[in-house]
């Protein structure tokens, strides 16, 4: 059986109180297809009123980032502790923004997704490659080169784990992955799957595709039999979202 359809929305540092709120209700008011799992990760100030507006509702909610130290001196973060505390069940780790404009390693994304994990989160693990990456025909060696950095700190069980392909150069920018750009890295993902993680877990591993979805592009992805699913930016802070959601009717 295909995994299922998964597609989360990440919101970045956008929006207020109230055009959150206003988001939610247009999400909870909306007829979602029952067969995809969504997933949005607002602002992390914004995560425990989203919480309540999604009473009743079956969209989860993520984390966009978080730190392993369980707790102490680390101003300004938030642990994957208090993430499972506030019962925020998903982190997105190791998004592009977070690697270029913060500065983290593959390895630093590894030993969050392994304190994530260990705190019973599931993780959007986000990989992909620069332009001048895919330029210079990089694109796979960067994609297994960042999933085998988290391979060497989660050797196990990678059933928590969505992977999301995201190319940098399609982020925000417009640019789509076609359909065939996209297969291709995600048939690699997956044959890395295949060959690294144990017996069994390649068949049952999302690979979800983001970088510039929108209504227009995604039922064409959405076709794709190694696509299966997205991480949508900008496009989830609008109703379109719900198109994207229902990319498979
Ligand atoms: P975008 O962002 O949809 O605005 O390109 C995707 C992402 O960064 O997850």
């Amino acid at each position: 059986m295909a995994p299922r359809f998964f597609v989360g929305g990440n919101w970045k540092m956008n929006g207020t109180l109230s055009s959150g709120k206003e988001l939610i209700s247009t999400l909870t008011g909306a007829k979602l297809d029952p067969n995809t799992e969504v997933v949005i990760a607002p602002p992390a100030l914004h995560l425990l009123g989203a919480q309540q507006a999604l009473q009743g509702s079956k969209i989860a909610l993520a984390g966009q980032n978080a730190y392993h130290k369980a707790s102490g001196a680390f101003t300004g973060e938030i642990s994957v502790s208090q993430l499972q505390d506030a019962s925020i069940p998903w982190v997105i780790l190791g998004h592009s923004e977070r690697r270029t404009l913060f500065h983290e390693s593959d390895a630093d994304v590894a030993e969050k997704t392994a304190a994530a994990l260990s705190s019973n989160l599931s993780v959007i693990l986000c990989v992909g490659e620069t332009l001048e990456q895919r330029e210079a025909n990089e694109s796979i060696n960067v994609v297994v080169r960042q999933l085998d950095a988290v391979l060497s700190k989660v050797p196990q069980d990678w059933s928590k784990i969505v992977v999301a392909y995201e190319p940098v150069w399609a982020i925000g920018t417009g640019k789509v992955a076609t359909p065939e750009q996209a297969e291709e890295v995600h048939a690699a993902i997956y044959k890395w799957a295949g060959e690294k993680l144990p017996k069994g877990q390649a068949e049952d591993l999302r690979v979800i595709y983001g970088g510039s979805v929108a209504a227009k592009n995604c039922k064409e992805l959405a076709n794709k039999p190694s696509i299966h699913g997205f991480l949508v930016g900008g496009a989830s802070l609008k109703p379109e979202f719900v198109d994207i959601v229902n990319a498979k009717l």
